[in-house]
């Protein structure tokens, strides 16, 4: 399961960072790209067996810049034209859609 792999790479940077900063990790949320391949639930499960804490995924909206009106936007899926001009489809630049990285370690306060 290639989310295994994902999540070993995910557990390694937080036990990084928790050798740096201490304190107990409570939860860990992911940002997770919706074009990058990433099932979040075969990651929360994949985090489940090896992690001793929780993880959250985020689903990210997709966000593009229209070449013709210059407005970004963002849609929960591939939009077939800017929503703001009606501009086609080849007319948008995708600003990201793979990502896959920590956005808050949640650490039990003392
Ligand atoms: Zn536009």
């Amino acid at each position: 399961m290639h989310e295994l792999s994902l999540a070993e790479a995910l557990t390694e940077s937080v036990e990084k960072w928790q050798a740096a900063n201490g304190g107990k990790v409570l939860s860990v949320t992911v940002d997770v790209g919706r074009l990058g391949g990433v099932d979040p639930e075969a990651l929360e499960y994949a985090f489940g067996l090896i992690a001793p804490y929780k993880i959250r995924t985020v689903l990210l909206p997709l966000r593009f810049r229209c070449g013709r009106c210059r407005r970004e936007f963002e849609m929960e899926r591939l939009p077939e034209s800017c929503p703001e001009c009606g501009a086609e489809y080849f007319m948008l630049r995708r600003l990201n859609g793979r990502e896959l990285s920590i956005r808050e370690i949640e650490v039990e306060n003392v």
